[in-house]
């Protein structure tokens, strides 16, 4: 549980803002192969994250609420309930989760996903 407090906040401001903005990007229509690299990304992503206790805890979260890949609603208002469950767990403010792809912009032209551009 010890550990740099500052780095680990940092890192997890980093790295939500990231996955949020992920997930306003995502297509509205995946295709199946598409869901399935969100699908595997986020339960490789719930083993690798750098913080031995956030990922255990969130590998556990996310197997018993499996990510919604069927469209980028779901998947955003998916990745906001999960970011919902670590703030309960730490004490934060539950954040509101309607019209959450507008408050993640990324900075790229106005495409399905961008990954070409
Ligand atoms: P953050 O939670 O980092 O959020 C950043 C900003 O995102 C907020 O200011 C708000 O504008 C917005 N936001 C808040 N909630 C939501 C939401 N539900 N949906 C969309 N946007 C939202 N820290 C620990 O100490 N222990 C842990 O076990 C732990 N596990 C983590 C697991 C993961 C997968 C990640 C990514 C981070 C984890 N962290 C953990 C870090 C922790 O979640 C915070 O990132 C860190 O404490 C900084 O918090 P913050 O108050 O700046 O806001």
């Amino acid at each position: 549980a010890m550990g740099n407090e500052t780095e680990r906040a940092e890192l997890g401001r980093a790295t939500w803002k990231f996955l949020h903005t992920m997930m306003a990007r995502y297509p509205e229509k995946p295709s199946k192969e598409e869901r399935k690299s969100l699908h595997d990304f986020m339960m490789l992503f719930s083993t690798l994250y750098p913080c031995g206790e956030c990922a255990n805890h969130f590998n556990k979260l996310i197997t018993t609420y499996p990510p919604q890949t069927s469209s980028r609603l779901s998947a955003s208002q998916w990745l906001c309930a999960m970011h919902n469950k670590v703030n309960e767990r730490l004490k934060k403010p539950i954040f509101d989760c309607n019209n959450i792809e507008s408050k993640y912009p990324c900075g790229c032209a106005n495409t399905e996903n961008d990954s070409s551009i």
